[in-house]
């Protein structure tokens, strides 16, 4: 058996070396390391691939997330509702940019933020949602479509795990997750769906008049050469990386595709055992790429099988073992403990297991194997 791994960069790689190593290699003979012809092309691509009129590539997807806070205007004071389970990223940038963070209790199923949790956090300083599509799978985006029309609120996408995956709108549409918002962010990082080789992200918007004001955004506030119009950041895509991209794109959708069956074989496994809940996927197949693939363990089990996992050298994942209410940088007074008895719960007993697009048979038979085993001694 090969060793197994939380995510195999190098296995995937060798299976794209020679796009890769030429995409690579055009920019070096270009040398145009900023803003070269392969940013401009893997951003139409992209935009194609996603359906969304405007792509926006940046340096990550920290600040993807924050530059569509600041193309919408946000100011300081305003309060900004965001799920409590998710990566610090996406409260970071609201503390940042000095707007109000408002952290409020997830769907025990979906780990996804709980529509009806935001109603209740509504207050008249409200002036943005962000849902993140947590490990792969759409927040309930009808639900919180509705409620930000009613309150006129923007909604702010985090869509750093979910890249590629559908969602079906209630009125029978299907468009991908992050094309429903007034704007979305993603993340290029190694390891997400869709990763380059190093630091990488893009805004989408179908707002024409957004990615014009994020456009100068992320080059200075500069609309015209050396006219500064708003203060801005420096937060580019190297042409590096886009031209690892534009080799992947083409790949993403059957990237997606292995992990899926990988996850079906996970839970087909683990199916009925009275310690284990796998994950729930609220849509149709298409809707959840499995960024993560995380078993919910019961019976107080959890830290027992991590440790036991150390200890055969089979990697996992605690994503994530502190809820952001209870995070020193974000705790509030404001905040009350039972408002969080899912995300409490939470923390206590996910697990993340390895999840990639090289996974085999024999590797996901030996972890689920281990698992079951463990788990029906104690
Ligand atoms: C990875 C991630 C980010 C941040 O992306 P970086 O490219 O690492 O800055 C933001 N939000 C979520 C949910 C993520 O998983």
């Amino acid at each position: 058996m090969k060793q197994i791994q939380m995510v195999d960069l190098k296995g995937q790689y060798e299976g794209i070396k020679d796009q890769v190593n030429e995409s690579l290699q055009e920019v070096l003979e270009s040398t145009a390391f900023i803003n070269g012809p392969q940013v401009h092309s893997f951003q139409k691509e992209l935009e194609e691939y996603l359906g969304v009129k405007n792509v926006i590539p940046c340096a990550n997807g920290t600040d993807a997330l924050q530059i569509a806070m600041m193309g919408l205007g946000l100011q300081p004071g305003d309060e900004v509702i965001t799920a409590d389970f998710t990566f610090a990223a996406t409260v970071e940038v609201i503390a940042l940019l000095q707007l109000t963070p408002v952290l409020v209790d997830v769907d025990p199923e979906t780990f996804n933020i709980d529509p009806e949790k935001i109603r209740e956090a509504i207050t008249p300083k409200t002036r943005a949602i962000v849902p993140v599509h947590l490990f792969g799978q759409s927040a309930d985006m009808d639900a919180i479509m509705e409620i930000a029309r009613e309150h006129d609120l923007y909604v702010i996408e985090d869509n750093a795990q979910a890249i590629g995956a559908n969602y079906h709108t209630r009125e029978g549409k299907t468009v991908k997750a992050g094309a429903i918002g007034d704007v979305a962010a993603t993340s290029f990082f190694p390891s997400k769906n869709l990763g380059c080789y190093g630091d990488g992200g893009a805004i989408f918007t179908n707002n024409d008049e957004l990615a014009h004001i994020i456009r100068g955004i992320v080059n200075h506030g500069m609309y015209e050469r050396y006219h500064h119009d708003v203060v801005g950041v420096n937060s580019r895509l190297d042409s590096f990386q886009a031209a690892v991209l534009r080799a992947k794109l083409p790949k993403l959708d059957i990237y997606n595709e292995r992990r899926k069956e990988a996850a079906i074989k996970y839970s087909e496994a683990f199916a009925n055992h009275t310690d284990i809940v796998t994950p729930v996927r609220r849509g149709d197949c298409d809707t959840h790429v499995y960024h993560q693939y995380t078993l919910k363990i019961g019976n107080g089990k959890r830290d027992a099988l991590a440790k036991h996992l150390q200890e055969k050298n089979i990697p996992f994942g605690i994503y994530y073992p502190i809820p952001l209410h209870l995070q020193k940088a974000y705790a509030d007074e404001r905040y009350e403990e039972k408002n969080f008895s899912i995300t409490n719960q939470l923390v206590k007993e996910v697990i993340s297991l390895p999840m990639h697009t090289e996974l085999d048979d024999d590797q996901i038979e030996y972890i689920s194997k281990t698992i079951i085993e463990f788990l029906n001694q104690q």
